[in-house]
């Protein structure tokens, strides 16, 4: 709904995808350019183009076979289900090359490219077999655990803690 002052500061802000800091639209940057820009600055960009150069390039098998186990809707607000193997807390779990790749990462791969360094893909959802593109952030580790701490989800591993000490 465009017409509030709140709509129109959020629509000139934008999170960057390595870095994760806020960054507003130049007045320069047509709205056009806007929306495509991704990243805050030529420093996260260089970054970023290193990352996809690095990153597993997949093959189109690979991605075909990925997207067999998952279970789409049309609905993009509806959670898309793992098939496949999980993990005991339910992530799914994928392989490439005799490698294990969290399904959700992998989902976010395929969707936005690589996952910067010290990142990682969290839920919006809180349903962890769910790779619904739509429903994936990146966050830090920290965020993660904090995340998990607010949504009591860690409990069982702060027994596993207990016992193991
Ligand atoms: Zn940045
Ligand atoms: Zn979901």
């Amino acid at each position: 709904m465009p017409g509030s002052v709140n709509d129109r500061i959020t629509l000139d802000m934008k999170v960057c995808k390595v870095c994760l800091s806020v960054f507003t639209r130049p007045h320069r940057v047509s709205f056009e350019q806007w929306d495509r820009r991704f990243l805050c600055s030529s420093r996260c960009r260089s970054t970023w183009n290193r990352q996809k150069r690095k990153s597993y390039n997949l093959k189109q098998s690979t991605k075909d076979r990925f997207w067999k186990f998952v279970h789409e809707t049309n609905d993009h607000n509806q959670c898309w289900e793992w098939q496949g193997y999980k993990s005991v807390e339910g992530y799914g779990r994928f392989q490439i090359h005799n490698r294990t790749h969290t399904a959700s990462k992998v989902a976010w791969t395929l969707t936005h490219g690589p996952v910067p360094e010290g990142l990682c893909v969290l839920h919006r959802c809180d349903n962890p077999p769910c790779v619904n593109p739509n429903h994936l952030f990146l966050g830090t580790v920290k965020d993660n655990v904090s995340d998990m701490w607010e949504k009591g989800r860690a409990h069982w591993q702060k027994n596993a803690l207990h016992m193991a000490s």
